[in-house]
């Protein structure tokens, strides 16, 4: 297959040479690398958004179906290396530099990532981006173009401490801004209405009106002809206050600026877990108003009338955040197009689909019913108004009993539920693996579940395999072409092919031999950025994500004090070197998730002054992990840990860029874990501990962690060692968690985890046995691309088949 670059190389020469003459003013060989950076991004920036320019025309003219993802995260990482890569201009932009002896890689390094999420939610909502423009899908993502996005992590003294992220400044270049299609925001104020010869009339008035602004970022597909756009708001005050400028009052005057700026100045840094503040609830009424908006307009100027808007349109609302959408629809066609309530409640219906993200209760969205009618007067009209009508139908269409309304309801007891507005309305409602799908349907919406069965669907996550194998993993890249060929690039489910060379003792070789190249590489970026050292001989065993505690980092922590403690007692025991590598951000109120952030450094620092385990247990903490970093990390894994309680992570995406690298995954059967062991086969993993419903057997039975401690003298000597002082320091506040509540049962599952962890030593000593597993997770890999999900979301939610 030959793939052909966007441009060719003379035109891309022209480009890049008058970016840097006509904007920067300055000559080619005069140039800085960042303004060579800010040079070539701009040219990719400027083509893409040609690309898209005629690829938009050509979906008006056939009448495409529009997919709007609605996010208010989106974490796309760096842009320039997978532009060029999407592009097919890697190797074109490398010789045109090289005639003034630049690298692209120096390039690469000047570009901050766009951190504009928390972790897996985001990034999931950036790989479908570019899934859904390899796909050929016509596809815009909306989010807030926070100007600042998640937070910098600086351990200092093992503690995490945060630091603003300005990203702003080299990554600005990416940005389009669209100062022409702005759209206007409402908040506060006061609604009346009356009937008017039989009209419903709408009046609304005192409100304040913040600006929003669309700055598009462009994701080009992968050798197709599609360009998703991320279009970020941000907002600006319409204006200084002219009366209050009149009369004297300048602070005034300029005050209504900044706050209505405020929205979109920062993400909330909290993963899985709602904050009630009244700025998020601006911020996400701001991104559901905005977008809604800019839908309807763009739909207006192709089409002329909303008549086919719903065949024509497809949202799907990226967990509860953006729900408001909805409500804010309604208003449109209530209040701006004069629909009536049926009319306008049946395009909703068929528009809206919600994906579910988490069981935790303490991630389920709830909104102060008072709050929200002070911000958003009309929108609480239309939510209650939903909600008598839903409840009406509850009772009368499906003779629901009170109790099971009282739970369905999106209005109860003072708050807005925002889950529960979402599932009543939305024509679908996915989970994002198997597993979860099923909990949704058992756990979390049963009584929805019971009355419309129709609408409960399942889309397992997927990521964009090509960013962390073709360009992240460029050794592997090249085995598997030279193996199975090319069409993989294209097709990742021909990955299967591989598997072939499971007993091909070249393969396994090369197999071998690229891992290892992989670890001497990330070994040396550590050296280099951390001045830690570490072997690539030894086992490199990685757990990287937001930390939380029920993706149970402090299991890990637990087995490694347990193995450290074995090694004390004996020194002169056999212990194959491990070294873990930890990445994850706690949230900034979160203790107990930086008190074992503080612990995993206590543990790093405690193992390397000791002589006795040298060389043989480490424990790497990598600050401020990202998506950079792991596109470094997930390449150089030998072992994957995904060891959350089981019933508790949704899908996991790491677990499925580890696995494309050939990790082998420790893991509970949760989220996808549970998919990973089916498509690679169970003995090619390490699994252990409950399963879903024995956690909840065991919850129902009345959990004692305190009696596990008892009887587990291993399990007792290591959790001691939180607060007898041993590492040197003490964690009494994990401890006590720990020992007497224990809410995600890691002492629970302790011993079977030990267990899997003692086998995983075998595993990895068989080298051959190894470099078979890990060739067979890779060859099994190709389920979990995002080209797949957004496929599966066409044809089973969207109602698209390309
Ligand atoms: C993939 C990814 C995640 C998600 O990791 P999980 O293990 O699925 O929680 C989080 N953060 C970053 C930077 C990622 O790239």
């Amino acid at each position: 297959m030959k793939i052909k670059s966007f441009v060719e190389k003379a035109e891309l020469r022209r480009r890049l040479v008058a970016a840097l003459r006509e904007d920067m003013l300055v000559e080619p060989k005069d140039a800085t690398i960042e303004q060579f950076y800010r040079a070539l991004a701009s040219t990719l920036r400027d083509l893409m958004g040609e690309k898209r320019r005629h690829f938009s025309a050509r979906t008006a003219f056939r009448a495409q179906k529009q997919v709007h993802y609605l996010s208010m995260e989106f974490l796309p990482g760096r842009s320039m290396k997978n532009s060029l890569y999407n592009l097919c201009l890697d190797g074109v932009a490398a010789e045109v530099l090289s005639e003034w002896e630049v690298r692209l890689e120096q390039l690469y390094e000047c570009e901050p990532d766009a951190g504009l999420g928390n972790g897996g939610l985001g990034r999931l909502a950036a790989c479908y981006l570019d899934g859904l423009a390899t796909d050929g899908f016509s596809a815009t993502g909306y989010s807030i173009l926070y100007k600042y996005g998640i937070f910098k992590q600086k351990i200092i003294d093992g503690w995490q401490t945060e630091q603003p992220d300005y990203w702003i400044p080299g990554g600005d270049v990416w940005l389009a801004p669209r100062p022409d299609q702005a759209t206007e925001v409402r908040f506060g104020g006061v609604v009346s209405d009356w009937w008017e010869a039989g009209i419903h009339r709408i009046e609304h008035t005192g409100y304040e009106t913040v600006t929003a602004v669309p700055h598009d970022l462009y994701v080009s597909g992968y050798d197709s002809e599609a360009v998703s756009v991320l279009r970020l708001y941000q907002a600006k005050s319409p204006g200084v206050d002219m009366e209050k400028f009149n009369r004297g009052d300048y602070l005034g005057a300029f005050g209504a600026t900044s706050v209505a700026e405020t929205i979109s100045n920062v993400l909330y840094p909290n993963d899985s877990h709602l904050e009630g503040k009244k700025l998020r609830l601006r911020q996400q009424y701001f991104l559901s108003a905005a977008s809604v908006g800019d839908i309807i307009h763009r739909h207006l100027s192709t089409y002329g009338s909303l008549d086919r808007f719903a065949e024509l349109n497809a949202i799907q609302i990226n967990d509860t955040h953006p729900v408001l959408a909805i409500p804010e629809m309604m208003r449109v066609l209530l209040d701006d197009c004069g629909y009536s309530w049926e009319r306008a409640y049946d395009v909703v219906t068929r528009v809206f689909a919600y994906t579910n993200h988490t069981v935790m209760a303490e991630a389920l969205e709830q909104w102060d019913e008072n709050l929200m009618a002070e911000l958003l007067p009309r929108i609480i009209q239309i939510i209650r108004e939903i909600n008598e009508r839903f409840c009406r139908a509850l009772k009368e269409k499906h003779g629901c009993s009170d109790a099971a309304i009282a739970r369905m309801a999106p209005v109860a007891y003072g708050m807005v539920r925002m889950a529960n507005l979402a599932v009543a309305v939305c024509h679908s409602v996915n989970g994002v693996s198997t597993l979860h799908s099923k909990i949704i349907t058992t756990d979390v919406f049963p009584d929805y579940y019971k009355v419309a069965p129709y609408k409960f669907k399942n889309v397992t996550n997927g990521i964009a395999s090509r960013r962390w194998l073709c360009q992240a993993n460029p050794g592997l890249t090249a085995l598997l072409r030279e193996t199975i060929g090319e069409g993989f690039l294209h097709d990742f489910s021909q990955l299967s092919r591989f598997a072939k060379y499971r007993s091909d003792p070249a393969v396994l070789e090369r197999v071998l031999a690229v891992k290892r190249e992989n670890k001497v590489r990330f070994a040396g970026y550590l050296r280099e950025k951390t001045g830690a050292v570490i072997s690539p001989d030894a086992v490199f065993d990685v757990q990287v994500k937001r930390l939380h505690e029920y993706k149970r980092q402090q299991l890990n922590a637990l087995n490694i004090i347990a193995d450290y403690q074995a090694i004390k007692a004996d020194p002169g025991r056999e212990f194959t070197p491990r070294v873990h590598i930890f990445g994850a951000k706690a949230a900034p109120g979160y203790f107990l998730a930086k008190q074992i952030i503080k612990l995993l450094c206590t543990l790093g620092q405690q193992l390397e002054g000791d002589r006795d385990v040298a060389g043989r247990l480490k424990v790497v903490f990598l600050e401020n992990y990202s998506v950079t970093l792991s596109e470094l990390l997930m390449p150089s894994a030998d072992f994957s840990q995904q060891i959350s309680l089981a019933g508790t992570e949704a899908s996991g995406t790491g677990n499925m860029k580890l696995m494309l690298g050939g990790a082998i995954t420790v893991g509970t059967l949760d989220g996808a874990n549970v998919e990973i062991c089916d498509a690679a086969g169970m003995e090619n993993e390490l699994i252990f501990g409950m399963r879903a419903h024995e956690v909840g057997e065991l919850r129902a039975a009345g959990y004692d962690p305190g009696a596990v401690y008892a009887q587990d003298p291993v399990l007792k000597t290591a959790l001691d060692a939180l607060v007898s002082g041993e590492l040197g320091d003490r964690f009494r506040e994990l401890y006590d968690a720990l020992r007497y509540t224990d809410r995600y049962m890691a002492l629970a599952d302790f011993a079977a985890y030990r267990e899997a962890m003692k086998r995983s030593d075998g595993v990895w000593l068989d080298r051959r046995g190894f470099a078979e597993k890990s060739l067979l997770n890779t060859a099994a890999s190709g389920v979990f691309c995002a080209d797949r999900a957004v496929m599966d979301y066409a044809r089973d939610i969207w109602g698209l088949d390309n």
